[in-house]
């Protein structure tokens, strides 16, 4: 039984122990009592964190961690064990934070849930053409289609409602899923392995100090902790450093990727239409491009990407997808709809060379948080769900006679063993051909593919991202025109379409490490590109009325979560932590 109480749902326990149930929960098989606010404030104050134990915990309900957690649930099934999986997403729901395109390539789900048709599963749209482009500013003339982008078997799917589905599969297996909290920290054992992670205090006030509303975090302890953060994993950054996954890998190098969904004309839906572009608006030396892919429902899921490792400071991803889409090629299929969602996500694009050790003692990392995104085909999701589904593999063997500390290492020795890995090798070199411009970069792509079939005996490497930024006074303004209201948008409205919400009393989630750095050196050399690099407007100069007195102002509560400011401030010294559980965008189905 449960009794709201203000702001929790709270039943009352012989043990006094306490149980998350999507929401705070002190159960009690017994009896249920009402608890004023004021006791339970009192009691969270005083509480040390609470604990709770499973044999497997993981971090993040993206496609990556719930096939891990299928897979778990159901190799303890065909060998009839009981398994306790629990897994923590910090959206408001599974799939409130997802955003990608997206092409589904259905290999890993063909796996994993062969029946998945009988089951319900959310993919409509089968690819029915492909069609690559090349603009320029008025024209535009098709390229042949690269085999990787060839999406015949593939589907066009929302992958937020895709892992829904997948929650409810999972749900249904039995894994405990607890939307709304944010692992915000990683617990070690005395002998320094994993052993879980602790969920952060709710109701602390901006001061630092506790609100009304405080309760204090609690951890999650396992046997074996699955990080599936997605790109950029927060956490995830920290494991890099203290078990030294990075040490001998290529740095990994990202893209931002922002994306719009629109109801459009009945009359110019083509169901299943997969668009790529390159060119326009973009200059040749930056890396990107568009999609524009044909759902069923007369809906359009159009984006823009931009290699996070462009040079020019005055360069605004935002602004190059407002402007993409006034192209004469697309803008047709806009003239008439309406725009019903906004966001943005950052993608990794260092593939094969930039993989990271990805065991360390307690625990394993899969998805994109350690980076299979296939850059050619633009596809991750079916890489991430391998990965998942080969980490629960490795972890399932050797769960039941496991002991604390245990390195799950077979995990990367399975998926060396796999498609994955193979996939991965083959296209290793294209991305990183495009670091000298478009044409080069095509060039390097069509011998690799055609000439050495991936087997080339050499292997390109990568730079980060955030070292590759010109200086302000050395790289080219670009005049962005402004937006008509129509086809093209501002940040703000575009912020309003995420449905993005956070609560505002609480401590920045971006923190920056050195307060001086944005004046004395963003804005000295870079003219601030974090103005414009963020597609939510939450970085902004302002200023006295004379133009004196330039501060950065951090809009904080708008932020997407896509993290490109963690990735892309150029002396790294913006850091994204995880906010109160809950907060962030609540996208329907991007
Ligand atoms: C613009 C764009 C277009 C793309 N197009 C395609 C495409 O067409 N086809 C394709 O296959 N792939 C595409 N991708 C890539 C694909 O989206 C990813 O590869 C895939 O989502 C990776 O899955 P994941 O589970 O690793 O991470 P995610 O899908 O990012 O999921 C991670 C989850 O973990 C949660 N989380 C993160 N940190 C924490 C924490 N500390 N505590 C609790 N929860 C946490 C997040 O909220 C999120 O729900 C695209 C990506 C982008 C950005
Ligand atoms: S603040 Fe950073 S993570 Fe948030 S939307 Fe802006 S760039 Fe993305």
């Amino acid at each position: 039984m449960q009794v709201s109480v203000d702001f929790l749902t709270v039943t009352l326990c012989e043990k006094d122990n306490y149980r998350y149930g999507g929401r705070y929960h002190i159960t009690n098989a017994a009896e249920t009592k009402k608890v004023a606010s004021d006791d339970l404030q009192t009691m969270g104050a005083i509480m040390e964190r609470e604990a709770m134990e499973f044999d497997v915990v993981i971090v993040g309900g993206g496609p990556s961690g719930l096939s891990a957690a299928i897979r778990l649930k159901q190799l303890a099934a065909e060998s009839g064990r009981e398994i306790e999986v629990c897994l923590i997403e910090k959206g408001s729901e599974v799939g409130a934070h997802i955003l990608s395109g997206a092409v589904l390539e259905p290999r890993s789900l063909n796996e994993l849930i062969p029946d998945w048709k009988e089951r319900g599963a959310p993919l409509d749209t089968p690819v029915t053409a492909d069609k690559f482009m090349f603009l320029t500013e008025t024209g535009s003339f098709r390229l042949p289609t690269p085999p990787q982008m060839n999406n015949h078997g593939n589907y066009i799917i929302s992958l937020g409602n895709f892992s829904r589905w997948l929650g409810e599969q999972a749900e249904a297996l039995g894994v405990e899923i607890y939307p709304g909290f944010a692992a915000a920290e990683v617990l070690y054992d005395d002998s320094g392995a994993v052993c879980g992670i602790a969920t952060g205090d709710m109701g602390i006030g901006k001061d630092g100090e506790q609100t009304d509303m405080y309760m204090r975090g609690m951890e999650l302890r396992a046997k074996q902790t699955i990080f599936a953060e997605g790109c950029r994993g927060h956490l995830t950054k920290t494991l890099f450093d203290r078990f030294d996954l990075r040490e001998g890998k290529d740095p990994q190098t990202y893209a931002i990727g922002i994306k719009e969904l629109w109801d459009i004309d009945p009359e110019k839906s083509k169901p299943g239409t997969a668009w790529h572009s390159v060119g326009w608006p973009l200059s040749t030396d930056t890396y990107g491009g568009s999609f524009l892919y044909h759902l069923n429902g007369n809906q359009v899921a159009v984006g823009y990407v931009v290699g996070l490792d462009y040079s020019n400071p005055h360069l605004s991803p935002f602004e190059e997808f407002q402007r993409f889409k006034t192209h004469p090629a697309v803008r047709g299929v806009f003239e008439g709809g309406r725009r019903v969602a906004y966001g943005a996500r950052a993608l990794n694009e260092g593939g094969f060379q930039s993989i990271p050790k990805l065991t360390f003692p307690g625990g394993c990392l899969v998805g994109c948080t350690a980076g299979f995104l296939n850059v050619p085909k633009i596809k991750g999701t079916h890489t991430a769900m391998k990965s998942g589904m080969t980490a629960a593999e490795a972890i399932f063997e050797s769960l039941e006679a496991m002991q604390p500390g245990h390195e799950p290492a077979s995990y990367a020795e399975r998926l060396q063993d796999s498609w994955l890995w193979s996939e991965l090798y083959k296209v290793r070199n294209i991305r990183p051909g495009f670091a000298k411009g478009l044409w080069r970069g095509m060039i390097n792509a069509a011998i690799d593919t055609y000439l050495f079939m991936g087997r080339a005996p050499w292997t390109m490497r990568h730079h980060a991202d955030h070292i590759t930024l010109k200086t302000a006074s050395e790289a080219p303004k670009i005049d962005y025109p402004k937006p008509d209201g129509v086809i093209s948008f501002d940040r703000n409205s575009s912020v309003y379409l995420s449905g993005t919400n956070h609560e505002e009393n609480q401590p920045a989630h971006l923190t920056l490490k050195d307060s001086s750095v944005p004046i004395e050196h963003n804005l000295a050399l870079y003219d601030a590109p974090e103005q414009r690099y963020c597609p939510a407007g939450v970085y902004e100069i302002v200023r006295e009325e004379d133009g004196s007195n330039p501060r950065l102002q951090i809009n904080a509560q708008n932020c997407v979560h896509c993290k490109t400011c963690d990735i892309k401030d150029p002396s790294q010294n913006i850091v994204w932590v995880t906010p109160e559980g809950g907060g962030g965008p609540n996208y329907p189905n991007m």
